[in-house]
Order: structure tokens, then sequence, then C-alpha cells
């Protein structure tokens, strides 16, 4: 049985609070892009893992957050040129729409504050934090976290994972992004299928196929006005990969990709395409907390005996 996962980092401008200079179209998009989705998703039934910068979910804060370990300046836009840019830092709103939407998604953590975990500037004590605090805040609203999604998928620190009980977190794609992965799917012929696996940690790896948004700008629109929206082509061929190998195709991008109707229209496409697949075959739609749960039920014993015998002492 194939499966096709669709992933978004759900961020507004924690995505962006800690770069010189935010793309402005990107961080104006957000709240946008994020209702588009909300709304396509349920229009074509499919649920999403939605994973969700913490932060949003507060309704204020004091900018400073003292008791939380992050380096020196790292709340500064905050405090600074978004001091009165609540919409870009918080959002109950639109997490509460994802948490009703008719389509069951699945309530996933994208860190707390956009921290990048692979890095070395991030040590143990600011990783744990980071989940820490999203876990609180998600019980707080009732909200369980099985799955994470690593700001800029910088995978670091999966034993902080593993310790607060999660289940599964998306690896890098083995695809490269952009143009270059355009060619080596579509010119080499690779394919876009996925093998989820449970990894030291117990957790299950669910690495990603394709980022949907790698293939913009000047670009986009040569090929656009030659051809037909080469990501709509990749994406094509992948769910059809899935249904042919049997096997996990996913995808993923940020809401606030959305930036214009062009962008509308390629994840309409998409999602056409993936309902007309549906209705032909077998293939299914999972959440990165299925997909966690099945190759967990397949690996059974296995994780037990990883988890008891071969965790490397440095980590990462
Ligand atoms: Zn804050
Ligand atoms: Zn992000």
């Amino acid at each position: 049985m194939g499966s096709v996962v669709i992933s978004l980092d759900a961020e507004l401008g924690w995505g962006f609070h800690d770069l010189e200079d935010p793309p402005d179209d990107r961080v104006e998009s957000g709240r946008r892009g994020w209702n588009v989705m909300l709304e396509l998703l349920d229009e074509f039934d499919v649920p999403a893992t939605w994973a969700v910068v913490g932060h949003l979910m507060l309704e204020d804060c004091d900018g400073r957050h003292a008791d939380h370990p992050a380096p020196p300046g790292w709340f500064d836009r905050e405090r600074g040129s978004w001091r009165d840019r609540e919409d870009l830092r918080f959002a109950p709103d639109l997490v509460t729409d994802i948490l009703r939407a008719d389509a069951d998604h699945e309530f996933a953590s994208h860190s707390f504050s956009h921290v990048l975990f692979g890095g070395e500037e991030t040590d143990h004590e600011l990783a744990d934090a980071e989940l820490e605090r999203a876990i609180e805040i998600a019980d707080i609203w009732d909200q369980s976290i099985d799955s994470f999604v690593y700001p800029r998928n910088d995978v670091g620190h999966r034993d902080v994972l593993a310790d607060h009980g999660l289940s599964a977190y998306r690896g890098k794609s083995p695809t490269r992004d952009g143009v270059r992965g355009v060619v080596d799917t579509t010119l080499r012929d690779q394919s876009m299928i996925v093998e989820p696996e449970v990894d030291e940690y117990g957790l299950v790896n669910v690495p990603a196929s394709m980022f949907l948004f790698g293939f913009e700008g000047p670009a986009r629109t040569v090929a656009e006005s030659i051809w037909t929206d080469p990501m709509l082509e990749l994406a094509r061929q992948g769910i059809d990969d899935a249904v042919d190998a049997d096997g996990v195709f996913h995808m993923w991008l940020h809401p606030n990709n959305l930036t214009s109707e062009r962008d509308d229209r390629r994840m309409r496409a998409i999602l056409a395409y993936l309902e007309r697949r549906r209705a032909e075959t077998d293939l299914t739609v999972e959440t990165m907390a299925d997909v966690a749960r099945r190759v967990q039920g397949f690996a059974g014993t296995d994780v037990t005996e990883r988890i008891d015998g071969q965790i490397p002492a440095s980590g990462n």
C-alpha cells in the first residue's frame, strides 16, 4: 500500500526572526498561506502534519523569556521591530483553526522559538528547554506531540526528542532541493520514495521526499512559460511512485510559501491529482505519526534492543 505524507512548517514570523533581513513577501504571507492550506486540505480531505512553533500558541509574552536558555539577543526582534507585530508572534486563532478543521490533521511541533538544533550554538540544555516549553504549551491546549520537524531541517539532539516521548521526526530528503532536484528526478529518473526507519533512539525518521517550493523566482517563470509547473510535474511523479512502488512519498512546505495565487494553484493542482489517484488506486494519505505507528509496529522488539544497546555515547 502506497501512501502520501504532507508536512507543513507553521511558523509565521518565527521562521525569520533571527535573520538580518527577513524576506518581506514570505513574512507577510504566513497568515494567508495558512488559511489557504487549511481550506484546500479540507476541500480535498487530506490530513496533514502541522508542525507548529510553540510560541505562536501563547496569547502574549514579555518579549524577554528570561528563564529560557537561548543565546543573548535571541528574542530581540520581538522587542524591536516586531514589537507591534503581534500577528507574526502569536497565532492562537490559526492554531485553533488547525484543531477544528474537518481534515484530521496531526498537531506536531516545530520547536518553541525556531532554534536550530544541529549547530554548536544549541547545546543540550537549550534543545531540552525548546522541547519542554513546546510540550508544556501543547499540554495547556490539551494536545500531545508525537512528531517533530526540525527548524530549517537542521537535525540534532535526537536524544532529547526520545527523552520527551516523541516518536517521529522529518529527516533530510535524499533528493536535492530546487533545480538540481528537478534534474535528478526527471533526467536521472531518481525515485522520490523514502524509507521511514527506526533510528538508534527508537525514533522513526520519516525523511522528506520533496520541498514543494524549491524552484522559484525567474527560473520558475521561464519554465512555466515553456512547460508546465516543474514542481507540479515532480509531485505528480512522486504520487505515482508511491502507487507503483507501494512506498511513502513525503512532500513538505511552509504555509508562507504561498505568496500569491500562482502558488495556491500549484497546491490545488497537486491535491487534485492526489485525489484522483486515491480514487483510482488503494493509495492512502498518512500523517507522520501514522507512519511512525506503522513502522514501529513492524519493527517490534527490534526497537527495544536498539534502545538498550546502541545509543552512541556522544549523540549529536
Ligand atoms: Zn515572546
Ligand atoms: Zn521553520
